[in-house]
């Protein structure tokens, strides 16, 4: 009788693929591999095209392409619809905090800051914050990787109006000012970023602008998955191989 009420409350198909299993499917789980670089892959994030007065690059880690069955299962749990999605992809980020966690730390004092993304206001209230259930993930693991104190915060906050900013190539002094950081931090504590799909990066970007006006250092970001860009042909984001490469088929 229960087993079968679990049935009907926890749905039984993978999100990514569809095939009936867990929630993710292992062949699926593994798309969400290593973290690899790709800053360079987006616009905002890479080697700044003009000098001097951009910002420096930002080291940002993705664990797939947002395409195929990771950009299914990313979408259902966003939507609210399969909440039974957040064990295996937060379980995803706990994992890449031990290849996160090799960067040079501009310091070995103090505790290291996990931070999401800023999330719009109704996802939050609907309960759909998946921005900080990953940050609680990363927090977690590199907790146990480094064995520094971690604390996840959530001061960031998108400005009113500012959607249309972020999605358009605007100026750079448009783009610090989408998001804002409630109060001050720690005095050249180090931060990390969560996000869930990098794009064009101008979302973190802006929330590495607004961290470091509140005294941060902003050492580097992490995200499920990162949309390749076209034509880009990237990418080594491992999972199995042949699995990537028809990925990258599709993304093409
Ligand atoms: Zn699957």
């Amino acid at each position: 009788m229960l087993r079968a009420l679990g049935r009907l409350v926890l749905p039984q198909e993978c999100a990514g693929c569809g095939r009936p299993d867990r929630a993710l499917c292992r062949r699926c789980t593994a798309l969400l591999g290593e973290p690899q670089r790709c800053e360079e892959l987006t616009q905002h994030l890479g080697t700044p095209e003009y000098a001097p007065h951009q910002r420096p690059p930002l080291p940002t880690w993705a664990l797939a392409v947002y395409a195929g069955p990771v950009r299914h299962a990313v979408l259902a749990w966003k939507s609210g619809g399969r909440p039974d999605l957040a064990a295996p992809l937060t379980a995803a980020v706990e994992r890449a905090a031990g290849a996160v966690a090799q960067i040079e730390w501009p310091t070995t004092e103090g505790r290291v800051l996990v931070v999401p993304a800023p999330s719009g206001a109704a996802r939050r209230r609907a309960g759909r914050f998946v921005v900080g259930e990953l940050a609680d993930a990363l927090g977690r693991g590199l907790a146990a990787t480094t064995g520094r104190e971690v604390a996840v915060v959530d001061p960031l906050r998108r400005r009113e109006g500012s959607g249309h900013l972020l999605g358009a190539a605007a100026r750079s002094r448009d783009r610090a000012r989408a998001v804002r950081c409630r109060g001050r931090l720690p005095e050249g504590c180090a931060c990390l970023l969560v996000d869930d799909v990098v794009t064009t990066g101008a979302t973190l970007a802006a929330s590495a602008d607004a961290l470091r006006a509140a005294g941060g250092v902003v050492v580097g970001a992490v995200a499920l998955a990162v949309t390749a860009p076209p034509g880009s042909g990237v990418i080594d984001l491992s999972g199995p191989g042949k699995e990537t490469q028809r990925i990258l088929r599709e993304v093409d």
